[in-house]
């Protein structure tokens, strides 16, 4: 970032503080002055959220480093005074707006995230190896992602269960987040194999199919979302947080055999994959993920999926993920 540059970001933060704030931050300016910004070393992060001055990313950056906040001025936290410390200044008492100038800082009280309850209970997606419907998996675990948010302080989360056949549901699911008017929606589902790769197998005196070829996680963004950056930076966080969990993801979606259901690899770390025509991912006004939670047409995995504790791992990282989406600062210094 050039001086002049630097110049006009501080001047955009200063226009809108008030005479007892200004003071504060006009020592901090006059010492930060002759600070080259670029060899500041964690500086470039608090100022590159604004999008007028400064250029975005060229790539994304994996979920721990990315710091790069929501458009979520809808939400803005009223501002609280927090103590940091700026450089060489020591402990200097700032709104979180110095900190972020265009911030995405989201209150958590009014911040809404959609979680869509993947199928209806007419059209109930995969069927499991001991055939059990996706879509009771889908409800179960959107319910203990729904009451964990709610007890982090998210109490705007909403459970998006939508009726009807396949693909009118589609639509009619993203009209509804739409008409929610949602910041986030989360899309959850179970993964099965195409049809070619089931084996046969009987459970329960029944004729059942299987495959335990595959297993693991995949979390999938749309590059038509309105939004695509800040969706591939909540699937970055959601697939970041699945993988500290100790949870591999599911390389098939980049291999061949996958034919139609071959996608590109966007974050080969933690299993990100772009899945562009998804309507639920490309029609909705906000950012969107899809996240498919594990296999339930492999044996030894669908029993871990049918778990409490599963269900209870997967939800604590998705409540961490929606935690540092909205406080990018989280991430960086921890609780404040
Ligand atoms: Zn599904």
């Amino acid at each position: 970032m050039r001086r002049c540059e630097s110049i006009r970001v501080l001047g955009g933060i200063v226009a809108g503080l008030r005479p007892r704030r200004l003071l504060v931050v006009a020592i901090a300016v006059i010492a930060l002055l002759p600070i080259d910004i670029s060899e500041a070393g964690w500086l470039p992060d608090l100022f590159k959220s604004s999008p007028k001055h400064v250029k975005p990313p060229k790539r994304a950056k994996s979920a721990r480093q990315s710091t790069r906040p929501a458009k979520l001025a809808r939400h803005r936290a009223p501002p609280k005074l927090h103590t940091t410390r700026l450089a060489a200044l020591g402990p200097v008492a700032l709104p979180p707006s110095v900190l972020k100038p265009s911030a995405g800082k989201c209150d958590p009280a009014t911040f809404r995230i959609v979680l869509d309850v993947g199928h209806t209970a007419e059209s109930e997606g995969a069927i499991s190896a001991r055939n059990v419907a996706e879509f009771a998996f889908n409800l179960r675990l959107a319910r203990q992602i729904e009451e964990r948010l709610k007890t982090e302080g998210f109490a705007e989360t909403r459970l998006l269960l939508t009726e009807g056949k396949a693909r009118p549901s589609l639509f009619r699911r993203v009209a509804s987040a739409n008409n929610l008017r949602a910041d986030l929606l989360l899309s959850i589902h179970h993964d099965s194999v195409p049809n070619k790769m089931l084996e046969d197998w009987e459970f329960e005196g029944r004729k059942s199919h299987f495959s335990d070829r595959f297993s693991g996680y995949s979390v999938f963004v749309s590059r038509e979302n309105p939004d695509f950056k800040t969706s591939l930076r909540f699937a970055e966080l959601v697939a970041g947080e699945m993988k500290a969990q100790g949870f591999r993801y599911a390389e098939q979606y980049s291999q061949a055999i996958m034919g139609r259901d071959q996608h590109p690899l966007l974050n080969k770390e933690i299993g990100v994959y772009s899945y562009d025509e998804l309507i639920v991912l490309r029609k909705t006004a906000m950012p969107a993920v899809l996240l498919e939670a594990g296999s339930i047409i492999n044996r030894d995995e669908e029993l871990k999926m049918g778990s409490p504790e599963r269900r209870n791992s997967i939800a604590g990282g998705v409540a961490s993920a929606v935690k540092e989406f909205c406080d990018p600062r989280w991430a960086l210094f921890g609780p404040l």
